[in-house]
């Protein structure tokens, strides 16, 4: 989860096009800072663990709208999307069908906690279904943690690009100089997905990786969480950048993300005080 909550931090400073499209960029300043996709991110890996590796989809889905909710009401004004806000202040939270990215951003911890791809999609698919339950969202959620999950697994690219062809039919053709052309602030798992893949199969290293996805403009900051995610898993990152990304993040969470690494390190998962 470090690559996804440094990705956020790194691409925050661009959203919206305010970056140069280009990789050529300063990569933390003092300003950069999370966003929505750290605290939720945060918010399922907590859930997850409090679930247990055994739960079924139905509980899983109880705990990660008891966690989500419990954050995003704690850190409100993260750069939530207008529907996801009443979401998590709502007494009965419903899914809304949304294919935003968001069911995407927030579902790296499922990459890490399961022994199979299968269970991993399918509590990624659990994950997406409490709020973005389009087809969509819930295939954005579920390719991201099963890239993540390859990639753990030492799976080549060339392996984890057929599998996500085969399996999840997304178009790859495009390279990223004809993305970043034509790209424009889309904060869908369709326009998402096939730029944080492509980020993730272009780069040469978890830093490279980011730099891809900031150079697209756009959701950069969901773009390099997403694709960050998935190069962690792959190149795992630098320990001067985890200490930059420990360095930015609130201590609360802090907390859950040590908890986190204990428990895919160790198999420690004591449940946090937060
Ligand atoms: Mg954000």
């Amino acid at each position: 989860m470090y690559g996804a909550i440094l990705g956020d931090i790194i691409g925050s400073r661009f959203e919206f096009d305010r970056g140069g499209k280009t990789k050529d960029f300063e990569l933390l300043t003092e300003q950069d800072n999370w966003t929505d996709d750290s605290v939720m991110t945060v918010a399922v890996a907590e859930a997850l663990m409090d679930a247990g590796k055994d739960a079924g989809a139905g509980e899983i889905e109880a705990t990660c709208i008891r966690s989500m909710q419990k954050w995003g009401r704690k850190y409100p004004y993260a750069g939530y999307g207008a529907r996801f806000i009443n979401w998590v202040h709502a007494k009965k939270p419903e899914p809304y069908g949304s294919y935003g990215n968001g069911s995407a951003m927030r579902v790296s911890a499922a990459g890490w906690l399961y022994d199979s791809i299968e269970r991993t999609r399918e509590v990624a698919k659990a994950c997406a279904n409490v709020s973005h339950n389009h087809p969509e969202g819930i295939k954005g959620a579920e390719c991201t943690a099963a890239v993540i999950y390859l990639g753990r697994k030492g799976a080549s690219k060339e392996e984890i690009e057929a599998y996500v062809k085969a399996e999840f039919r997304y178009d790859l053709h495009e390279t990223l100089d004809e993305m970043r052309a034509r790209h424009c602030h889309v904060e869908t798992c369709m326009d998402s997905l096939p730029k944080a893949l492509k980020s993730f199969l272009d780069g040469e290293s978890y830093e490279d990786v980011v730099r891809n996805a900031v150079s697209l403009g756009g959701d950069t900051d969901t773009l390099a969480a997403i694709a960050g995610a998935m190069a962690e898993a792959f190149y795992d990152m630098p320990a001067l950048l985890r200490e930059q990304c420990r360095a930015r993040v609130k201590k609360d969470m802090l907390e859950v993300m040590e908890r986190f690494e204990r428990l895919i390190r160790h198999g420690e998962a004591r449940k946090s005080s937060v």
